[in-house]
């Protein structure tokens, strides 16, 4: 395609759309200055990039603009090396992809925190003010989201950004041998060195800030995930919640004990099987293969890319339950297809095209695989399916009624991941209380094995046997994301929340599960929230939907139903 040519005719149609100048502006652009000031030519992804694109009256929000596509296109770079490093690459090629990530963090640092943006975002924020009638919501969002990325990044200095890069995909590689070997003095000297670069991130955050709440370095690492988000408050939500659930949680184990226990299962469920099983299901869930993927990793799950690449990792290595490998993909799914809802065609790597960070995330992500996941109408739809696929004919653990009893089996135990949906805010619970005691260093690292078993007695009545069954068993602090915990509760709330709203909307929810058409599901949200991208914030977007802020009342509800249900 001749670029050169639909530039120039670009650079016309943009100088004759300037009402101030009109067609003389053309006989103006004579020096490379002015040229280079113009928007760069399009590029082939950029087709349908209307508002990225857009002219606006603000020159600096332009310029803005097209800093940070670079910015995000360099980001999608980034996931795409992560993506690889996690499936395909190979062993040899381990230090030198590390060096590459952490270049790429550097340029990115580079790129946004500096005197540069910051003055173009003063001067923009100045046009905003001055001529409010030329600003859409869109871009007021996309201006207001722009300064929270250059206020987190340029908080930190450079040299901390890179080694946390670093450090965060070493931790991968390190969690996952250290799990094998369930071996704790190799893992303690590497999360002291990432708890150090936590706090020191962290304090140079609450520095600029000013900041002087309790715990306010655990408060600037959880906002990383949560913008603005208050400790204060989500210690009052997590109060609730905890209050609420030691009151019930004996309750739901009395009614249980009265029911049929579960089947468990019996193998085998080969990994093929399993991985062609999850990929249907996602297909079923409108996930879009054709901008994206579903892999098998032997380390931890994750989710991630782009709108455009969007590639969750899952693992399948347990060939004597299914039902584990499906969660993950349910869960990772949740995550993908709000990021493939995003609204890309018109705002692609521009701040408020971007998800609303990890708490809307966890949202998605558990409303598809705790909420919808554990209807018995799923389960309808799936049974006959599975049972097929793995050819277990007549099987009495494969029945619609078995499994929605397996997955809804309360049990207090010792891993998070496979914990039920009940006892699984005691999980993350206790990894709240401990890494925020590593931050504020009112905990050392050598003693977590010690206060976590402490924690796991006191709250869950179990002790684990092995590191890896216990304070090993999680990837997050091993990547270096202290703060993150939390959202997996604020996101369960989020869900109740959300389901709550659709149910009322949707009123045939549970015949669309049974007959596997989620398409008005994802409809829905696509609608409420994946297209919102960052428009509102939050807490504004979920009071938007659902008429309330975040509240735990409908998630104990939720509960309750499905948990204290008669026998
Ligand atoms: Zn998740």
């Amino acid at each position: 395609m001749p670029i050169g040519k639909n530039y120039w005719d670009r650079v016309k149609d943009w100088a004759a759309a300037l009402p101030f100048i009109g067609g003389q502006f053309v006989r103006h652009v004579q020096s490379v200055d002015e040229i280079l000031r113009l928007p760069p030519p399009r590029t082939p992804d950029d087709v349908a990039n209307t508002k990225q694109y857009e002219e606006h009256a603000s020159r600096a929000y332009m310029d803005l603009k097209m800093a940070f596509r670079d910015i995000g296109r360099m980001n999608a770079i980034v996931e795409t090396l992560g993506r690889d490093f996690l499936t395909a690459m190979p062993e040899g090629a381990y230090k030198s992809r590390l060096g590459q990530i952490a270049f790429l963090y550097r340029r990115m640092h580079e790129e946004l925190a500096n005197e540069k943006i910051s003055r173009t975002i003063e001067e923009a924020h100045a046009h905003e003010k001055k001529s409010p009638g030329s600003w859409d919501p869109w871009d007021k969002a996309n201006l207001r989201e722009m300064e929270t990325m250059y206020r987190h990044v340029a908080q930190v200095p450079a040299d901390l950004m890179e080694k946390k890069a670093r450090l965060a995909f070493e931790g991968r590689r390190k969690h996952r041998d250290v799990l094998k070997c369930d071996d704790w003095e190799e893992a303690r000297p590497f999360l002291e060195d990432m708890v150090d670069l936590q706090r020191r991130i962290a304090d140079a955050k609450v520095l600029k800030d000013n900041d002087h709440a309790t715990d306010a370095a655990y408060q600037a690492l959880m906002r990383e995930y949560m913008p603005g988000s208050r400790l204060v408050e989500v210690d009052a939500l997590f109060k609730r919640m905890e209050d609420k659930l030691k009151e019930i949680l004996p309750w739901i184990l009395d009614v249980q004990s009265k029911r049929k226990e579960p089947i468990p299962l019996t193998g085998p469920f080969p990994s093929a099987q399993q991985m062609w099983l999850n990929k249907s299901l996602l297909k079923v869930m409108g996930f879009d293969f054709n901008r994206g993927g579903l892999y098998e990793t032997g380390h931890n799950p994750v989710e991630g890319g782009t709108p455009d690449d969007t590639r969750l990792v899952i693992k399948t290595s347990d060939s004597t339950n299914f039902l584990d490998s499906m969660k993950s993909a349910l869960h990772e799914g949740g995550h993908g297809i709000y990021i493939q809802g995003l609204p890309r065609e018109t705002w692609r790597y521009q701040p408020v095209g971007q998800d609303l960070g990890a708490a809307m995330q966890e949202s998605q992500a558990l409303l598809i695989e705790m909420i919808l996941g554990r209807t018995k109408e799923f389960y309808r739809y799936l049974a006959p399916r599975v049972e097929g696929l793995f050819q277990k004919f007549g099987d009495p653990a494969m029945t619609a009624e078995n499994l929605y009893r397996l997955k809804t089996h309360v049990k207090p135990g010792v891993d998070r991941k496979s914990a039920d949906e009940v006892t699984y805010f005691f999980h993350v619970l206790l990894r709240m209380r401990i890494e925020r005691d590593l931050i504020a260093g009112r905990l050392r690292v050598k003693e977590l094995p010690d206060a976590w078993n402490a924690g796991m007695k006191e709250l869950l009545g179990v002790e684990p046997n092995t590191y890896a069954q216990g304070c090993l068993q999680d990837v997050h602090w091993f990547v270096g994301k202290f703060g993150y915990f939390p959202c997996y509760t604020l996101g369960h709330m989020a869900a109740a929340q959300i389901h709550d709203k659709m149910k009322r909307d949707i009123q045939n929810i549970p015949e669309l599960m049974a007959s596997g058409d989620f398409m008005p599901i994802q409809m829905w949200l696509s609608d409420k929230i994946y297209s919102q991208g960052r428009l509102k914030r939050t807490d504004d977007l979920l009071e938007e939907v659902t008429g309330s802020k975040l509240t735990p009342g409908p998630l104990i509800a939720h509960l309750q139903d499905r948990y204290l249900e008669a026998a």
